[in-house]
């Protein structure tokens, strides 16, 4: 008679600190401190303290959702704030 054991792996919730970037298959790794440069509106925003997934090899970011909210948010009120003033 055998005696099967499986071995059960912890399920981690936590998010992924390392990925495969979708563009070019590189290591993607969770970077902080990023200077995310766009535009919105024709106006060119800079977005600085950005955490994102950054791939080593071509640069894509892949911003967590809370992140690209933030962002979003920056950027709305970047505009808007030109809108107000004067
Ligand atoms: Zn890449």
């Amino acid at each position: 008679m055998f005696n099967l054991f499986k071995k059960k792996k912890p399920q981690q919730e936590k998010a992924p600190q390392q990925m495969e970037c979708p563009k070019c298959g590189g290591a993607m790794t969770l970077t902080s401190g990023l200077t995310y440069k766009f535009h919105c509106r024709g106006q060119e925003l800079e977005a600085s303290n950005v955490t994102a997934m950054k791939c080593a090899n071509c640069g894509e970011m892949m911003f967590s959702w809370d992140e690209a909210q933030r962002i979003q948010k920056f950027a709305h009120e970047s505009v808007d704030w030109e809108d107000k003033t004067e």
